[in-house]
């Protein structure tokens, strides 16, 4: 069953942060209260600090001008041209030890890849981190300042679900880097792969969902602005809607969203890709089904032409995520993963994939999965 957005809608976030709360009522205490002069300085700098901190929220998405021209070259030629098709840095892993999201897998996904001979060192490029330049082709100049800020001071650690240090922003400029590197290989030689990525649920202007940066938004626009592509796609197969994307891109004709996710499920409001999918849990989603409904993506490649695609090989569709209530096997993400693969090829388009989800209660199942899709686009590639 497929539900209009009318029906989707229906839950609310709170635009502040409980931390943000509680921290905006020390400094009414501190501001009103009787007592000395550091009172009122300390509650006046807390006050300067909380403003800028949540108006990078509100703060207007950036207007890019997309070069309508035509491109100089469809064919993107990197300085250090190269026959890796996998990117991965080692700052990936870098993530909170208490923290739901299992930073630890890409460390894992890399060591098992060259354990397993499934890829050589050689296989590998490491990917340099994006500037702010490029992050504010998609994110508000407000909200990087916000993201600086947190990072930068105890609030980082108790942003809701997103809690952010200054090595955790590296991380995630680094896995901008990294889509961005793996949609150039995926220009020059067909596919690339981002063992990273994924960031669906982060907007323009906030963070949502473990997501601060939008690593497949920031890609695409940089890419359209170098002349490199005119349009793009977004084949969003995680159990999550690809939300921030969808929110992201909403309106322009260039980049076509498609998102395949759990009705029933965060973000429960949900934004408007250009074709969603919404299932409910309740439809117990297995291989066959889900991959019938895939079956809709030939004829919008087709009607969209894209010159990129960006597939999210979501991990979370798994039987046994516990974020997830989809019943698909590691053979149907498998079957999946080649799919979206083959239709791509076969149409002769670059395609770049990223990482997303994958919470199982085994974090080898999560690995394993993900090494699944480093096979199909090795499959691909021999
Ligand atoms: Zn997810």
């Amino acid at each position: 069953m497929i539900y209009s957005h009318e029906e989707l809608l229906g839950h609310t976030r709170l635009p502040l942060t409980i931390a943000e709360i509680i921290l905006f009522i020390i400094i009414i205490y501190l501001l009103l209260a009787v007592g000395g002069k550091w009172r009122i300085w300390l509650g006046a700098l807390l006050l300067v600090y909380w403003i800028v901190l949540v108006a990078g929220k509100f703060w207007p998405p950036p207007k890019v001008a997309v070069p309508k021209s035509p491109l100089a070259t469809k064919i993107a030629v990197r300085e250090d041209p190269t026959t890796a098709n996998f990117v991965w840095s080692s700052e990936y892993r870098v993530g909170f030890w208490w923290h739901f999201f299992p930073a630890k897998k890409y460390f894992l996904i890399y060591n098992r890849a060259l354990e397993e001979k499934i890829l050589t060192q050689d296989d590998f490029i490491i990917p340099a981190h994006l500037g702010d330049q490029d992050l504010a082709l998609v994110h508000s100049r407000g909200y990087l300042l916000r993201l600086y800020l947190l990072a930068f001071t105890p609030m980082g650690f108790i942003n809701g679900e997103n809690p952010i240090s200054w090595y955790i922003l590296k991380k995630l400029k680094v896995a901008c880097g990294g889509t961005y590197l793996a949609c150039k290989i995926a220009l020059e030689q067909g596919i690339g792969m981002n063992l990273g990525g994924g960031f669906h649920h982060a907007f323009a202007g906030h963070e949502e969902g473990f997501c601060h940066l939008n690593d497949m938004a920031v890609a695409i626009r940089k890419l359209q602005v170098e002349r490199f592509i005119d349009r793009a796609m977004v084949i969003d197969c995680d159990v999550h809607q690809g939300n921030g994307t969808a929110a992201i891109f909403q309106g322009d004709d260039t980049v076509f969203t498609f998102s395949i996710h759990q009705d029933d499920l965060y973000p429960y409001q949900k934004a408007y890709s250009n074709y969603d999918i919404s299932l409910p849990g309740s439809m117990r989603v297995d291989d066959e089904n889900y991959l019938e409904q895939l079956k809709v993506l030939p004829d919008l490649i087709k009607k969209h032409r894209p010159d990129l695609v960006i597939y999210l090989a979501g991990a979370d569709p798994f039987k046994e995520d516990r974020l997830g209530g989809f019943l698909l096997t590691k053979q149907g993400l498998m079957d999946r993963d080649a799919y979206v693969l083959r239709l791509c090829a076969d149409r002769g388009i670059p395609v770049a994939v990223v990482l997303g989800g994958g919470y199982a209660p085994n974090i080898n199942d999560t690995v394993e999965i993900h090494l699944n899709t480093v096979r199909m686009v090795n499959r691909l590639l021999n």
